[in-house]
């Protein structure tokens, strides 16, 4: 949990020093946020992006069908693609739902705009870590408006690079 607090300042400090007129709270839609972690045989990859560019909207669901609709959509930000020579195993993930974005108690408040995120997490248990040469996130080809901006805190090194839209793969060497 502490390593998790110290990476989400992480991505603040970049998206800050990358536009220093932007708040670090506030998203700029288009603009998505991942990092990876290599530890071990562990692998991290987290990920951010504005519910905007992940539904199309920010607002919220009107019946019961879009409620699906949505959490279909959710859906599709899917698990990433380690290097296969590295022999990953997806061991954890997470991702934001429909009912932690729109409890059911607000949703006649369909005026209010509704500045959210979608974030994601997931975590790999890699037989062979000194093998990994990249990680694709294949879901960036459903959401091909988005740039991403990457953070690597590798065993070799931190670094941090941009993919452009339609870019779905961190190189990791
Ligand atoms: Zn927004």
């Amino acid at each position: 949990m502490k390593k998790f607090v110290l990476l989400e300042s992480l991505v603040g400090l970049l998206l800050l020093a990358g536009n220093p007129a932007v708040a670090a709270e506030v998203h700029q839609h288009g603009l998505a946020e991942a990092a990876v972690v290599v530890e071990g045989q562990s692998l991290t990859v987290s990920f951010r992006a504005p519910l905007m560019d992940i539904l199309g909207t920010e607002q919220p669901p009107v019946d019961a069908a879009a409620r699906v609709r949505y959490e279909d959509r959710l859906k599709q930000v899917s698990e990433p693609q380690p290097s296969a020579q590295a022999d990953c195993t997806l061991s954890h993930e997470t991702r934001t739902g429909v009912a932690v974005l729109f409890p059911d108690s607000h949703q006649h408040d369909h005026d209010h705009e509704h500045h959210a995120d979608v974030e994601a997490e997931w975590t790999f248990q890699c037989q062979s870590p000194d093998r990994l040469t990249d990680v694709t996130l294949t879901f960036l080809t459903t959401f091909s408006g988005l740039t991403t901006e990457v953070i690597l805190l590798l065993p070799a090194g931190q670094g941090a690079l941009r993919l452009a839209p339609g870019d779905t793969r961190i190189p990791l060497e």
